[in-house]
């Protein structure tokens, strides 16, 4: 029985296929939830090894493409790409660590990484400490405790623009014989590459910079190929011990890869926050033109920080690419073509001015996103950051008149135009 001569229904669901293959230019989208296999070998093969594509959810074609796309721009050796940012997170965190164990992190992080290690992995058994003042590497090393398996710290942080000293606190993860992970989502690999000053591992939300499109939500694990089993082994038994029914660890099988290996084989399909294909794909086609828009954006941003800077409304303005940021020497010695999109700055005019800033932009829009080709703006203390008490949200530099801007590919002019009409209407609202 051919299936063009089978019954209604039957043709309905197998007539016409196809698995002809043609050399396609930009990346196919395979939005299948699996892949036939060519026989009975083939299936054991793959549920052996892991090698091939076997269901969408442990791989997927156009997924692997984007993969390797991420890893070679982070200078990685591979990587994993999962359904958020979010998951991105969850996924390295669980790499590395179990109950029982421990993670050092900064405190000056994303509010939704903040909530998962206090409510979520706390829950699971995973104890989080948190560092102020991130730039004492002794801070880092006093809070490090033999069930440490981890320090976490984003390159460029929301809301005061602290940048991290990546070869600093890497060497201090490295004494310890653990992963420094950094959540590069803010910075973008076209300004920094932590993996290259020490880094073991990189986290991205893609819903961000990467896709820039605002489009789709997305985020990746890169590593840095340079697990090894006896420096690092004894902070993580879970790869160098045999795993179920003998099976070699995986160390012994995917050597300096253990991790990712790991993070692919074992955290993101069993926790399932499996990246659509199509997402995938559109995430890829962001990162093509990631360069062009974080240079530009970097541009836009940098004259905004030094226009706002000279308003006489505007109180301060947190941009670690205004020499007046604390962090400016850091800023010039880790990034390279520009200083990022995203800062905050605050309204003397407190509460009353930033609301009657959100209501009146015109070419600005309001809304929680970050590194979008649009320019966006979002008011932290009542917003992303409403949860906390007034003194911790002024230890992260947000004040009632403390406004977030990220900057988009517009023309500058237009954008400070907004800005320009935006503060004569909030002088004259609150004269
Ligand atoms: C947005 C964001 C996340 C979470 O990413 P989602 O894609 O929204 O899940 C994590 N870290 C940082 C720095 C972010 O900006």
């Amino acid at each position: 029985m051919t299936a063009d001569s089978a019954h209604f229904v039957t043709r309905a669901v197998h007539a016409g296929r196809t698995r002809e293959t043609a050399t396609s230019r930009a990346t196919p989208i395979f939005l299948t939830a699996g892949f036939e296999f060519d026989d009975f070998d083939h299936a054991a093969d793959h549920f052996g090894t892991g090698a091939g594509f076997g269901y969408t959810r442990t791989g997927n074609p156009t997924v692997r493409t984007v993969e390797r796309q991420l890893a070679a721009l982070e200078s990685g050796a591979d990587a994993v790409l999962v359904a958020s940012g979010q998951a991105a997170v969850v996924t390295a965190f669980l790499t590395v660590a179990g109950a029982g164990d421990h993670i050092v992190s900064s405190t000056h992080i994303y509010e939704g990484t903040r909530g998962l290690l206090v409510d979520n992995l706390a829950r699971l058994g995973i104890e989080a400490t948190f560092i102020d003042d991130i730039d004492d590497p002794e801070a880092w090393r006093a809070a490090i405790r033999p069930n440490t398996r981890a320090l976490f710290a984003e390159s460029i942080a929301n809301a005061r623009n602290d940048i991290l000293d990546i070869s600093a606190i890497s060497a201090v993860a490295d004494e310890a014989a653990i992963p420094l992970i950094v959540d590069n989502t803010l910075a973008t690999p076209y300004l920094v590459r932590p993996l290259e000053h020490g880094a073991a591992i990189v986290v991205h939300s893609a819903s961000k910079f990467l896709a820039g499109h605002g489009s789709v939500l997305g985020g990746v694990i890169i590593d840095d190929g340079r697990f090894d089993a006896v420096r690092h082994g004894h902070n993580a038994p879970h790869l160098v011990l045999p795993g179920r029914g003998g099976l070699p660890s995986v160390a012994a099988r995917h050597g300096g890869n253990a991790r990712i290996a790991y993070a692919r084989e074992s955290v993101a399909p069993r926790f399932g926050a499996s990246p659509s294909p199509l997402n995938a794909f559109l995430i890829g086609q962001g990162v093509e033109t990631l360069g062009l828009r974080v240079e530009r954006q970097s541009r836009n941003a940098l004259e905004i920080a030094r226009w706002l800077e000279s308003q006489d409304e505007v109180e301060s303005v947190d941009y670690a690419g205004l020499p007046s940021h604390p962090d400016h020497a850091k800023a010039e010695h880790y990034l390279r073509g520009g200083f990022g999109s995203i800062f905050t700055f605050t309204l003397r005019g407190g509460l009353p001015a930033a609301r009657r800033f959100v209501e009146s932009v015109e070419v600005f829009v309001h809304m929680t996103h970050i590194g979008d080709v649009r320019s966006l703006v979002l008011h932290p203390g009542t917003t992303s950051h409403a949860q906390r008490a007034p003194e911790e949200r002024e230890l992260h530099g947000i004040f009632p008149g403390t406004l977030r801007l990220s900057i988009g590919i517009e023309d500058v002019s237009d954008l400070i135009g907004d800005l320009a009409q935006v503060l004569s209407a909030t002088e004259a609202a609150i004269a």
